[in-house]
């Protein structure tokens, strides 16, 4: 794989003065990235990316909001070249901030499906992970439940698992409902949610599938990727949870299942941005896609990627091609809604 980028460019006599494309490649050597991505795998890709292309990364990790301020702060003397998060809510936030430019990259344009990039090339989303139900497979029969919708219907009273309203999944989740039905039935949604939980909303995604698991409840809700690293784990106490659930896509007979991306986007004030723009690229090759798929069992957003086999084993399955910005933007909207129906 190579990037024209990325070539070295004979510099010579050449008067500084004169930017060229080529002496703007030239130097391109560097790349400094802000990433809440939490995900320790993603050191292979970065590695990847720089012997590749010569292409020194520098990374400041942080928890997505605090990374978004502290762009904000920084101003135009913020050293970032590249944002990369977790879910369109929040790389769609630092959009919203003014904090990303444009890049019109045909590349990208090709390869990344129009659900998953923001359609001014704010922002591109390389990676998928659906929001599905891990069900009881002792207590849950096949086909009975099909929806995010009948998670509101009473026969389920006292068994939904699910975070809280404060988590970004579960905005973005209940800003996808909105998007199909408008505030008046999501609020109503939210309640009959909130009616069924099993109990008050705590911990994370995984602790969700361990709930049903141990018997709290009988549908959890979480990203496909943490029940990837539960079926891919060689514990036995993870292989035990396993055994016990079964994933269910929902929404499979009318809109499809509600998916979510880790995006990233080129900062406003970047200075090396030839090697922004070869770093977004990059992440949309067949290598880098494998990356996200074989490290951290996501789906690759570019079609033609082989899964890995953990994700092949749960089947195709029909995704919600609402164009990520749009639920992102729901957010606030959403998390106004649960507040109101009592979602903790
Ligand atoms: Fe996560």
């Amino acid at each position: 794989m190579t990037f024209t980028t990325t070539r070295r460019a004979v510099l010579g006599g050449a008067a500084l003065s004169v930017l060229s494309p080529a002496l703007l490649r030239a130097q391109a050597r560097q790349l400094n990235l802000y990433s809440s991505r939490h995900y320790d795998t993603d050191e292979a890709l970065y590695t990847d990316f720089t012997k590749t292309t010569g292409i020194t990364v520098n990374r400041v990790e942080a928890q997505p909001d605090p990374l978004i301020e502290r762009m904000r702060s920084e101003g135009a003397n913020s050293p970032a070249d590249v944002l990369i998060t977790v879910d369109a809510g929040r790389i769609e936030r630092a959009r919203e901030a003014g904090l990303l430019q444009p890049f019109a990259s045909e590349a990208l344009a090709s390869r990344i499906p129009a659900a998953y990039r923001d359609p001014e090339g704010h922002w591109f989303g390389f990676s998928t992970r659906a929001r599905v139900f891990l069900v009881s497979r002792e207590r849950v029969a096949d086909g009975a439940i099909r929806t995010y919708e009948d998670l509101a219907d009473p026969k389920w009273k006292g068994k939904v698992l699910i975070r809280s309203s404060t988590n970004v999944y579960n905005q973005s989740l209940t800003g996808s409902i909105l998007a199909a039905h408008g505030a008046e039935k999501t609020e109503a949604w939210a309640r009959g949610v909130v009616a069924n939980f099993a109990r008050p909303p705590r911990g994370g995604d995984t602790d969700q599938i361990k709930a049903v698991a141990a018997g709290e409840g009988d549908i959890g809700i979480a990203n496909t990727y943490y029940f990837g690293a539960l079926a891919r784990s060689t514990k036995p106490e993870d292989k035990a949870i396993v055994e016990k659930v079964r994933i269910v896509f929902p929404n499979q007979g009318d809109r499809g299942t509600h998916v979510n991306i880790s995006a990233a986007g080129i900062a406003r004030h970047a200075k090396n941005i030839e090697a922004a723009r070869a770093f977004l690229e990059y992440l949309s090759t067949p290598g880098a896609q494998r990356y996200f798929a074989h490290g951290n069992s996501e789906y690759p957003a570019v079609a033609g990627v082989e899964w890995p086999a953990v994700l092949t084993s749960w089947g195709q399955f029909k995704a919600d091609a609402l164009n990520a910005g749009v639920f992102a933007r729901n957010n606030a909207e959403a998390l106004k809604i649960m507040d109101r129906a009592g979602w903790k």
